[in-house]
């Protein structure tokens, strides 16, 4: 089969990766959107949005990010739901590495946002990769017929643990409130091997060479409990740019954002990054959105060796 090299590959697909692929794809760039889960991002966790130009009336993040979708789709981007693993970034053409496949391309735009966090619960550090994982499709096979447990209440957090119930023998969903954070089209998973524990916190996360157990706190009565299992896979989320799959292939700032110039390039030739996980002051879909365009304008100039970028209305005027 012959081998495809994208003229960009967009990780993430939030308002910048989106946007980013609407107008590469316009441009008739060869592109292809990465993106974890339409879920993950900060733009599906917006309960309404109502600031972005040219809305009439408030709708949900994850309605405007279906259109953000459909429409980066319409003008001939692809769409694969993938997390990305790695990436290999010198050189004229780059790599990306997801689970199941390599994809190749002559730029990358990085657009993974910033719903990432430290590793804040005792014993996640420590156990990652012997038990503590970030991937459920990753590591799934990892633990066949084990227990595993899922921390988490976001619509992501139940379609990994959803996932898992087809690999563990049994798999805890360790909710931190009270019920999950489910939009009205997805029902609360009722799986024979699934048992959902709302209102806890882990504590810690406990073993020798690698998980044995948790320690749970409720919320509500502050008591203490443990619970055996093999694996513990994590969904929470914070603010902290998402760069881990970088594995510090690009400059970073102090805070761990990546470093663009007003183009968005970053320090690699043929690699740009836009919107939250970018050093922007301000966090905001408008913004995100602006700079995934001037992200796709900078790698349709690197790609076509111009001189100049080509402006988008120019496309028009042949
Ligand atoms: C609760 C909340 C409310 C908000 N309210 C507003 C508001 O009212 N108005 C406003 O303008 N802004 C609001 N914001 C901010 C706005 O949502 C963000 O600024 C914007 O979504 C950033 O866009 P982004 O594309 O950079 O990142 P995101 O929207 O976070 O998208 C990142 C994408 O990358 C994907 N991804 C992550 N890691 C990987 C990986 N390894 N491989 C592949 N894909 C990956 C994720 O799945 C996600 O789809 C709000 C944010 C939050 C959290």
């Amino acid at each position: 089969m012959e081998e495809v090299i994208y003229d960009v590959v967009i990780i993430g697909g939030g308002p910048a990766g989106l946007t980013a692929a609407q107008y590469a794809a316009r441009s008739n760039l060869k592109t292809i959107v990465l993106d974890k889960s339409p879920t993950a991002g900060a733009l599906a966790f917006t309960d309404k949005i109502e600031n972005y130009p040219g809305l009439p009336e408030p709708i949900s993040g994850k309605e405007l990010l279906d259109i953000f979708r459909e429409q980066a789709i319409r003008f001939g981007a692809e769409y694969v739901e993938t997390q990305v693993i790695g990436v290999k970034l010198e050189g004229e053409i780059k790599e990306t590495y997801t689970m199941d496949k390599t994809y190749k391309s002559k730029s990358v735009i990085i657009a993974t946002g910033a719903m990432g966090r430290k590793p804040t619960i005792q014993g996640e550090k420590e156990f990652l990769g012997r038990g503590v994982s970030y991937c459920a499709i990753c590591d799934a096979a990892f633990f066949r017929g084990k227990t595993v447990a899922v921390i988490g209440d976001s619509e992501e957090a139940v379609k990994e643990a959803e996932l898992l119930t087809r690999y563990a023998g049994k798999v805890y969903l360790l909710a931190p409130s009270a019920r999950l954070k489910l939009p009205d089209d997805h029902p609360v998973p009722d799986k024979e091997n699934l048992e959902i524990i709302y209102n806890v916190i882990v504590k810690s996360i406990n073993g020798n060479e690698v998980v044995e157990k948790v320690v749970l706190k409720d919320r509500k009565t502050d008591e203490e409990r443990e619970l055996p299992l093999d694996g513990v896979f994590v969904y929470l989320h914070g603010s902290r740019p998402v760069v881990d799959f970088l594995n510090f292939a690009v400059d970073l700032s102090d805070e761990e954002c990546i470093i663009t110039n007003s183009m968005m390039e970053t320090n690699i030739p043929g690699v740009f990054a836009a919107g939250d996980v970018t050093c922007v002051e301000v966090r905001q879909v408008v913004i995100a959105a602006a700079k995934g365009c001037i992200a796709a304008l900078s790698a349709d100039k690197y790609v076509h060796h111009r001189k100049r970028r080509r402006l988008d209305w120019s496309k028009s005027k042949g």
